[in-house]
């Protein structure tokens, strides 16, 4: 959802990254600002200076979603927890985070050190604004203005609605409680998606009265709707198979294709007869070069239209692609290769293929689990995550 972003810094050794919709929103925001909220302010002020002290505030307020966001990744890495990068993108910033806490009272200690950060922020505004005022001069309006900004952040996220930060700390909170990490986020998601609904509900409700702030409630709810429901999965997810190693859930044997195969004779005789739909591609001396898939032998020209090919010559290539028997699969789920193709080709320790992972393998582990559900276990302390963190 925050799509491609592009870097422009890197502070405390922390990637920070901007998304195209947040220039937009920079471009937007300056220019209501500017064209409206500075002039009516400040009498007299001239058109230029209107537009100038709008871009000035919307960098102002850059700066504090990234000090709320380096609370959150600061104090996380002091728990030991890897940052990615902090993101800003169309709803505020983004720390991502690899990976979960494994102690409820470190998810309670970065969840709050966000809202803490933007806690300091709003009270040097008011201070700020306690001295210079919040009338009609330039400062005031200024000052105001991010007074104003800064309390709507700090209120917003602390609304107890997982993702948000309100909501990391009610399943923290719960997580102790329960001792359960699985069991506080499943209640934690609950909130979340009942908030999420609410603000879609009151949104909607809004823009049918002709408040067009009503659309931009609905568009932050959904967020919060499908995020607690993407938690939610992927902690379920991680508990069901923790510990489990490739090996148990592949597909095995492995059918393998030998690298100098030609590609026409591989689809005559395996793809067109529809045995597989990935083969790993082998060397001579057996070790894994690659894997073929089906989605690209359909890419490829008749070939009649291109030289003779062998199948190493199309082979996705990825070492991405290329798993042991022994890794854990809540790991391979993460990797970006595995999400793409959908297969991993899995080797001994020798390089050899020993058989096939599929997502529809993994899928099917998870429906037999669910079956028969294993004795709760604790999470995997290394669940490398999906982002987490998220903030409006
Ligand atoms: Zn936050």
């Amino acid at each position: 959802m925050t799509g491609r972003s592009f870097r422009i810094a890197r502070i405390a050794g922390i990637p920070v990254g901007v998304s195209p919709w947040w220039l937009g929103i920079v471009v937007l925001l300056s220019w209501v600002l500017g064209g409206s909220y500075f002039p009516d302010s400040v009498a007299g002020l001239a058109p230029a200076a209107g537009y100038a002290l709008g871009l000035a505030s919307v960098l102002l307020l850059f700066a504090s979603i990234l000090l709320h966001e380096f609370g959150h990744a600061l104090v996380a890495r002091r728990s030991g927890i890897e940052v990615e990068e902090i993101d800003l993108w169309l709803l505020g910033g983004v720390a991502k985070l690899r990976g979960e806490a494994h102690d409820p009272r470190d998810e309670l200690r970065y969840a709050l050190a966000g809202p803490l950060v933007t806690a300091v922020v709003v009270v040097l505004f008011g201070a700020l604004a306690a001295v210079v005022g919040t009338g009609s001069t330039v400062l005031g309006a200024l000052v105001r203005y991010q007074l104003f900004v800064n309390a709507a952040i700090l209120l917003f996220n602390l609304i107890p609605a997982f993702p948000l930060d309100g909501g990391r700390v009610l399943r923290s909170l719960l997580w102790l409680r329960f001792g359960d990490l699985s069991r506080a986020t499943a209640v934690a998601a609950a909130t979340g998606r009942v908030f999420g609904a609410g603000m879609i509900a009151l949104g909607v409700l809004a823009l049918l009265v002709g408040a067009l702030d009503g659309l931009w409630l609905a568009v932050v709810g959904m967020f919060v709707f499908a995020a607690a429901g993407a938690q939610s999965r992927s902690v379920a997810v991680d508990t069901t198979l923790a510990g489990v190693r490739a090996g148990e859930l592949m597909s095995a044997p492995a059918e393998v294709l030998a690298a100098g195969t030609p590609v026409d004779q591989a689809i005559a005789e395996q793809f067109a007869q529809a045995r597989h739909v990935a083969f790993p591609i082998v060397e001579a001396d057996a070790t894994v070069i690659g894997l073929l898939t089906l989605d690209r032998v359909e890419r490829l020209s008749p070939p009649a239209h291109r030289p003779p090919l062998r199948v190493a010559d199309i082979a996705d290539r990825d070492p991405g692609l290329i798993a042991h028997e022994e890794d854990d699969v809540t790991l391979l789920l993460r990797r970006p290769a595995f999400q793409r193709v959908g297969r991993l080709a899995i080797v001994d320790p020798d390089g050899a293929a020993v058989g096939l992972l599929s997502i529809t393998d993994v899928e099917r582990a998870l429906r037999a689990a669910r079956l028969a559900p294993r004795e709760r276990t604790t999470p995997p302390a290394r669940g490398f995550g999906a982002p987490t963190g998220r903030h409006g």
